[in-house]
């Protein structure tokens, strides 16, 4: 029999307005011994039914919904049905920025809690990060397989955050051919090689889209710093929209092999490119000290918050890195800033880069704002799916 969750009174709000998560605080008895990402039905206090999702039982997020309809049943017809709604708007997007990547599933945003699917030309990569998406791994597979024929399954669930679900890391082929060293994707015509079974994350953020084609017009002619750049990202874009010079900066060396590389696959000018191996907080007091300057700093770092705890050091760290990015900018240059941080509102990321622009002795204007791009939503019902913000600012 399946097992029953029911909800301390007053915690099923939330629920009712299709918030997928229960907090082990909400829940008031388990019903049945629900196992590691076993499906349960929830009810509230009174008995109604609300909804059916994965039990976790080691995270504080104890269920996660997969479904408010109570005919629906959680089998592969369930993922298909979802993948194909997810699909939908992902030819849209395809079709309007050129894409051959792109998120295919971008979890509880996608109505898939726990899954990510990214899709670098037949590739699926995906990440499997809770329970309950443990648990369903084989429906999946098999939804996937049926929608994308053409495509071969590769999984990269080597993620810390699996550890609080009670799962170990996973890294391999769940279905067709292992990927080559590199997969080419396309986005707004430029080429990008993805290494998928070594590089970051999936293989390539494709959540900056947006912003990096966005940086284009800021570019032509300037003399570029790209800070983070990993694989190119931002710098390709400089590159295609006519920047002078672009200096490419990351501490991991095959990301900057790569970077090269997807610069001469474009076809852009090599010799205005400079791929640098540099710790970006030291280079920027380096080019600071010795009067250095650029036209645009684009500041794309890390996931500085991972959990609550670090936030105020994280807070830190980036009024730090942008109180330095705005030193080493021309008067009238332009600051290309993000945070990925999704422990930090966009309010408090604003109030950082007030503080820097306060300690670097600069006045700045926020003159545009970015977002994660259109292929990782933002769903109505679940607004902590918003983690990616940036602005472009007028440093006078
Ligand atoms: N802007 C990129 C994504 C950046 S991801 C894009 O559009 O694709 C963050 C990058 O920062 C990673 O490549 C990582 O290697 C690099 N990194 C982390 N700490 C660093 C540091 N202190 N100095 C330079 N690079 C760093």
């Amino acid at each position: 029999m399946t097992a029953s969750i029911y909800l301390v009174k007053g915690r099923e709000k939330s629920l009712r307005r299709r918030h997928p998560w229960v907090f082990s605080r909400g829940i008031q008895r388990v019903e049945g011994k629900p196992s590691l990402g076993e499906t349960v039905e929830i009810f509230d206090h009174k008995g109604e039914w609300l909804a059916r999702g994965a039990f976790s039982p080691q995270s504080q997020i104890r269920v996660r919904v997969w479904t408010f309809d109570r005919n629906e049943a959680i089998d592969v017809n369930f993922f298909i049905k979802r993948l194909k709604t997810a699909q939908g708007l992902r030819d849209i997007l395809a079709d309007r920025d050129g894409l051959t990547g792109y998120r295919l599933i971008a979890a509880e945003s996608d109505g898939l809690p726990g899954i990510t699917i990214d899709r670098y030309q037949d590739f699926l990569v995906c990440q499997l990060l809770s329970a309950g998406a443990e648990a369903q791994k084989e429906a999946l597979i098999e939804a996937l397989n049926t929608c994308y024929p053409e495509c071969s399954i590769y999984e990269r669930s080597d993620v810390a955050v699996r550890k609080k679900e009670g799962l170990k890391q996973r890294t391999g082929v769940l279905s067709g051919e292992e990927p080559p060293k590199f997969v080419t994707i396309e986005e707004n015509g430029v080429k990008i090689n993805v290494d998928i079974v070594g590089g970051h994350k999936t293989g390539f953020y494709l959540d900056q889209r947006d912003s990096r084609q966005a940086a284009v017009k800021y570019v032509n002619g300037k003399r570029v710093l790209n800070c983070f750049c990993y694989t190119g990202g931002f710098g390709l874009y400089a590159l295609k929209g006519g920047a002078s010079q672009v200096v490419n900066v990351d501490v991991s060396q095959p990301a900057l092999d790569t970077a090269r590389m997807n610069a001469e696959m474009n076809g852009y000018p090599l010799e205005n490119a400079e791929f640098l191996n540099a710790d970006v907080f030291k280079l920027l007091r380096e080019y600071r000290d010795r009067g250095e300057l650029f036209d645009v700093v684009i500041m794309d770092p890390p996931k500085f918050a991972e959990s609550k705890s670090q936030l105020v050091g994280a807070c830190r760290g980036y009024k730090d890195i942008n109180m330095l990015a705005m030193q080493i900018l021309k008067p009238g240059g332009t600051l290309l800033t993000y945070s990925c941080s999704g422990l930090m509102d966009n309010n408090l990321f604003q109030k950082i880069i007030a503080d820097a622009a306060l300690d670097a002795n600069r006045e700045v204007q926020f003159i545009e704002r970015f977002a994660q791009a259109a292929d990782h939503p933002l769903d109505s019902a679940y607004p902590e799916g918003f983690y990616l913000k940036g602005f472009a600012c007028y440093v006078k």
